[in-house]
């Protein structure tokens, strides 16, 4: 039989399951982990009794120095990975008068603040690591663990003399735009007043921790910190990873995300109990961790890491690709879940055009063998039946983030580890000594909350700092009806202003690094296109924003990204089950075409140096 003769029944195969039945059961768990109050259930890590929370562990708090004046040609806004690349971007292109202002103590960002026992990234490091080609630096695993980053970053700082001006330990409270000077001014904590032609703001997205407003909080009196400010002092281990002071601690971790995965492994080695307070499970694939041989990657020919990325995004993307340099957990599960899975590769199996509702069954069965090959690997790995049970995630694949782990699953055999399935509510209430589920209590010395970050919230909210930009307007008003850019760099009435990271009017990438690295080029690219031309300003015409603004809304892809999210179970990708307030974050507001689309879209303007859109000064 050739391929355009096949029914929808015979591309589909054999089902050894009932979808139906899994789809009900679906939407069981889902309406379980439903609240009304959906973003309003977290509080931030700043109130009360948790004032202390955000505060760095990592730097002598007593630092002191005198406020500064004094003019950049650029001042950054963040030191993480996105402002590390910008800064790298721009040195690369003769710009070396650079300012980076960070509230951290050192260059890292994420992984200046993430150094939580087994913290590392879920992206291969060959790929998510930023300028290995420019640094010259091998990662030392699969996945670069936190000091790896850390390290790396500092040396990105050396190399491209980030350091000389960088302001730590120091928090931006005010940006305003100059007219007459046409300049950016920026107000510090310290009392600073600096001033600069360009301000980037690269201030990440997802930043600030956040905890459920659970009831009896504040009476808790054990220790407790978020997983983002790990305390060592308590758990011993800073350095080595030796736990050694949880020997005789009854811990508890509530959350099981992407952090929490990673953190269960570690606690579980030493503390003399570890309790593992779960609202939703995460699914959990293989992880492939290994330290990296010389010959794990050709790293040798010009251009392998932006090859070797867009290999990756490629794949993830269904696009075709004749090898998959990564092959790792991500490539191998999208690989499954695509087939078929573009209009035209069905429509070449069925021999004519699929319809809308044949794609979507297609790739839901998919989706249904991609979950089920995970909840088997649940029960192969965890012995207690009851437990294994508790552990099964019933969502689809892309409901929350995808997490891969090669120990998480069997901390759960040990015997001082225990699940506690809340059963989609969530923690109860905390008395003086103990966690309540249930109505039982858990006697608790430490809890740590892996509650993740505040997300899909506004600029002001994420930076602490409205942005003011011509004849006074802040960017909060300019955005009060929905974001307004062209390419999500930049927008109109705000000169020589770019914002990098995030997910306004770009991509969601899955390799946050990638997408970074592509707009700090591209702004890297504007800066010296106006520097050629003798000019000192660039500003996006409002035609051209509102032109990008429109095709970013009426993008086919979100009605269809929206239903999606709206089925599933919730979370920060879908404003905790409040699909269209999370239209900012994930489920709309982005680039229709995806993350290699808007890339080729981004060299293609820049190949034209016609600088399209802007006007200069
Ligand atoms: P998440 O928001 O993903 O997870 C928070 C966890 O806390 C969830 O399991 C949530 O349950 C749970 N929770 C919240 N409230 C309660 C409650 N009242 N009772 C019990 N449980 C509760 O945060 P993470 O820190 O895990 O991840 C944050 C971000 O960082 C993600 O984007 C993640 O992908 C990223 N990350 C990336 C890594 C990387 O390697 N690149 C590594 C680690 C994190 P529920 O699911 O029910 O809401």
């Amino acid at each position: 039989m050739s391929a355009g003769n096949r029914t929808l029944e015979q591309i589909i195969g054999e089902l050894e399951f009932d979808p139906q039945m899994l789809k009900q059961k679906y939407e069981r768990e889902r309406d379980k982990r439903l609240v009304g109050e959906g973003q309003g259930q977290y509080a931030p890590a700043t109130d009360g009794k948790f004032a202390q929370f955000g505060r760095d562990p990592w730097t002598r708090s007593d630092f002191n120095r005198a406020p500064m004046m004094g003019h950049t040609e650029v001042i950054i806004a963040g030191g993480g990975f996105g402002g590390l690349l910008m800064g790298a971007r721009l040195h690369e292109m003769g710009v070396a008068d650079i300012r980076v202002i960070d509230e951290a103590g050192d260059f890292g960002g994420t992984w200046y603040w993430n150094r939580y026992p087994g913290a590392m990234c879920d992206i291969e490091a060959h790929i998510y690591m930023p300028l290995l080609e420019e640094t010259g630096h091998a990662p030392r695993h699969r996945y670069a663990y936190w000091d790896e980053m850390l390290e790396l970053s500092q040396k990105i700082g050396r190399l491209h003399g980030l350091y000389d001006k960088a302001c730590f330990q120091t928090v931006i409270t005010a940006t305003r735009w100059l007219e007459e000077e046409r300049r950016w001014l920026v107000e510090t904590d310290r009392g600073d007043r600096l001033t600069a032609t360009y301000l980037v703001l690269a201030c990440g997205r997802q930043s600030l921790p956040k905890l459920p407003a659970i009831a009896g909080i504040d009476k808790f009196e054990g220790h407790a910190f978020h997983s983002s400010r790990w305390d060592y002092e308590y758990t011993g281990g800073q350095g080595d990873g030796k736990l050694t002071k949880l020997k005789d601690k009854r811990v508890a971790i509530i959350g099981t995300g992407a952090t929490a995965i990673q953190i269960v492994p570690e606690v579980a080695k030493w503390a003399k109990q570890l309790d593992v307070f779960q609202r939703t499970p995460s699914h959990v694939g293989i992880r492939g961790q290994r330290p990296t041989a010389p010959d794990y990657a050709d790293m040798s020919k010009p251009g392998w890491q932006k090859e070797r990325r867009e290999n990756f995004q490629r794949l993830i993307s269904a696009l075709p690709q004749e090898v998959d340099l990564v092959a790792d957990g991500w490539t191998d599960s999208l690989k499954r879940l695509r087939p078929a899975y573009t209009a035209n590769e069905l429509g070449d199996l069925l021999g004519r055009p699929a319809t809308s509702e044949e794609r979507d069954l297609v790739a839901e069965i998919s989706d249904y063998r991609v979950m089920n090959s995970l909840r088997s690997r649940i029960a192969e790995i965890v012995k207690d039946a009851a437990t294994a049970e508790s552990l099964k995630p019933w969502y689809r694949w892309r409901c929350k983030r995808p997490c891969f782990h090669d120990d998480y699953l069997a901390a759960f055999n040990s015997p001082n580890v225990r699940l506690v399935d809340t059963q989609g509510r969530g923690v109860e209430a905390f008395s003086s000594h103990g966690i309540v589920v249930d109505e039982v209590e858990y006697p608790i010395d430490c809890v740590i909350f892996a509650t993740g970050f505040e997300a899909g919230i506004s600029y002001v909210r994420l930076t602490g700092f409205d942005v003011v930009g011509r004849g006074g307007g802040t960017l909060s008003e300019h955005w009060s009806n929905g974001v307004r850019s062209l390419h999500g760099l930049m927008t109109d009435g705000f000169p020589n202003l770019f914002m990098i990271g995030g997910n306004q009017h770009s991509v969601a990438a899955v390799n946050a690094v990638h997408l970074l690295d592509e707009q700090a080029s591209h702004v890297a690219h504007i800066v010296g296109q106006v520097r050629q031309r003798n000019g000192t300003l660039v500003e996006p015409t409002a035609g051209s924003v509102d032109a990008y603004t429109d095709l970013i809304r009426n993008a086919p892809t979100n009605g269809v990204l929206m239903r999606f999210f709206a089925a599933c179970t919730p979370g920060y990708y879908n404003g905790e089950g409040k699909a269209a307030s999370a239209a900012d974050l994930f489920a709309g507001n982005r680039y229709g075409d995806g993350p290699m689309a808007f890339y080729e879209m981004l060299a293609r303007w820049r190949q034209a140096q016609s600088l399209d859109g802007l006007s200069i000064g």
